[in-house]
Order: C-alpha cells, then sequence, then structure tokens
C-alpha cells in the first residue's frame, strides 16, 4: 500500500531528537527516508516548525530544516518532503503585516510548500481571530489548505480553549472555499470534531498522533480498546471515509506501528483513500511532485 503521511515533523528542533529516541527512531533525514522506503510512504507533509528570521519585526514561516539551513527559494531538503509554511501565532501582535505576507508568499510560490500551519492553544490565538484572516486569504489565493493543530496539547502551558476543533466552524463558515485540517482528530474531542466535518464539506480530519513513543500495534489496540472502538463509532457514523488522511507525527510515533494501529480502524475499501488518495486532494500540490 503506498502511503502519504499527512501530518510530521522534519527539525533539528533538540527536542525532537529526544521524542524520536522514545519512539525507536532517530530524528535524521537519513534515518527517516529509510524508514520511507520500508514502509512504502511516499510523501511526508511536514509542519514547519519554528523560524527566527533575520530582520525584527517580520513573522517568518515555520519551516522545515532537518536536512540542513532551509533555503525559501531553492529548496535543499528531501523530495519526498514537502511543508506546511507554520504561522507564528505568538508573534502577530508584533508583526509587520505586509512584510510578512511577503515573507509567505515568497514559500508559497515554491512548489514544496504545500499548506499553511497555525498552533491555536499553544499560541492563545482562536482559528476565528481576524489576525489570522489574511493567512486565510492566503491560503485562499495560493489554494493549499490551512491545518490546525487541534485538542490535546503537548506542553502543559498551552490552553486547550483554543485547540478546540469547535473552534474550526466558524473559520470554515467565514471561508467556505478554503480547505481546512482539524490536526489529530481533535483528539480527544472526538465526537465535536466528527461534527464540525460533517456539517463543513471544506473540513478534513488527520489521525495522526493519536499515541506516541514505542508500541506494538497489538500492544497498543489491546491497551486503548475502548478508545480506538469509539473513534471507529465516531468514523462510520460521518460515513464520509474521503475526509480522513493517514499522518503519523514522526518523529512522536513509530512509524510501522502506527501504521498498523490505524490500518485497524479502516474498513479496507477506505485504506487507499485514507493513506494516498485523500492527502492528493487536500494538499493538492502533491500532484505536480508525483
Ligand atoms: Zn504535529
Amino acid at each position: 500500500m503506498k502511503i502519504i503521511d499527512a501530518h510530521m515533523h522534519f527539525s533539528d528542533n533538540p527536542g525532537f531528537a529526544r521524542v524520536a529516541l522514545a519512539a525507536k527512531h532517530e530524528n535524521t533525514a537519513a534515518h527517516l527516508l529509510q524508514t520511507f522506503r520500508e514502509n512504502n510512504i511516499v510523501f511526508g507533509i511536514a509542519m514547519g516548525t519554528h523560524n527566527p528570521g533575520k530582520k525584527p519585526g517580520v513573522c517568518y514561516p515555520g519551516i522545515v530544516d532537518l536536512a540542513g539551513e532551509f533555503d525559501p527559494e531553492h529548496y535543499n531538503q528531501p523530495s519526498c518532503i514537502v511543508y506546511c509554511a507554520g504561522v507564528n501565532g505568538m508573534e502577530l501582535d508584533r508583526c509587520d503585516m505586509e512584510s510578512t505576507l511577503e515573507e509567505f508568499r515568497r514559500v508559497l510560490r515554491t512548489k514544496q510548500c504545500v499548506g499553511i500551519k497555525l498552533y491555536p492553544g499553544y499560541d492563545a490565538v482562536y482559528p476565528g481571530d481576524r489576525r489570522n484572516y489574511p493567512f486565510y486569504e492566503l491560503a485562499r489565493e495560493f489554494d493549499v489548505p490551512v491545518v490546525f493543530h487541534s485538542g490535546d496539547t503537548a506542553s502543559p502551558r498551552a490552553l486547550l480553549k483554543y485547540s478546540h476543533p469547535l473552534a474550526v466552524d466558524e473559520v470554515a463558515v467565514a471561508f467556505p472555499d478554503v480547505r481546512f485540517v482539524i490536526a489529530h482528530y481533535g483528539s480527544p474531542w472526538i465526537v465535536d470534531a466528527t461534527e464540525v466535518a460533517i456539517k463543513n464539506d471544506n473540513v478534513y480530519l488527520d489521525l495522526s498522533g493519536l499515541a506516541e513513543g514505542y508500541f506494538t500495534a497489538e500492544e497498543y489496540c489491546r491497551k486503548n480498546r475502548g478508545y480506538l472502538e469509539h473513534l471507529k463509532t465516531w468514523m462510520a457514523y460521518m460515513d464520509d471515509y474521503s475526509r480522513l488522511m493517514y499522518g503519523s507525527d514522526w518523529p512522536l510515533i513509530h512509524i510501522p506501528s502506527y501504521i498498523e494501529v490505524i490500518r485497524s480502524v479502516i474498513p479496507e475499501e477506505h485504506r487507499e483513500a485514507v493513506f494516498y488518495g485523500n492527502a492528493l486532494r487536500v494538499f493538492s500540490r502533491l500532484n505536480a511532485l508525483l
């Protein structure tokens, strides 16, 4: 089965080295590419991480840099890694918006930038905050989706009210011609995330990061039987597998085990769509890279 990993990370941030080890991986480009080959993963869509940039007052798009210093115009990362330009919401009040949007346009003009990523819970900025609107307009202009980190947060200092999936409803209505992705299925608010996707045709759900660290699929499925049944129940209730995309959240998870866990909750007839085809529709720029 050919796979697109619709949510992962590709950053040399030292924190990722530690979580990679806990998942029995190494946070290096060579190790990831080998894992991709072993598991038939043809593309990874990385969520751009912090980029201090050069000029003060400009909020530079979050980037990918595990394979060397990021160059916005001459892409020097592996060709199977594309990315969503990250918005640093915490800095929005200090940003000169015009130069910031120019930096986003600069990366969005390159074919490897396939989306925009926002971090509402970490940045304490609601999806519906008017300060985010220029980024949704950019998403419309460049025909790329906007991904929200949703649900539980990795840091106890983050604020959950901003990362609740229900907050995505407002922007899905305000921008009906923009595709929005609720990352991590908004877990544990799976019922709420399902309803936001049912109500809004332009909302998608990624299945990344529902677990972390190392485990075998058998172990995980046994221990989390109730959780997985709950997830399966609400996916079946939605009855539209065209809205779901596989993602790993690598390096936080052991990739082969996680593929097996997600495979086990997706009916066989929908696996090709969830693991591959849907990502090509949502992140439509990938088609030009195939
Ligand atoms: Zn992530």
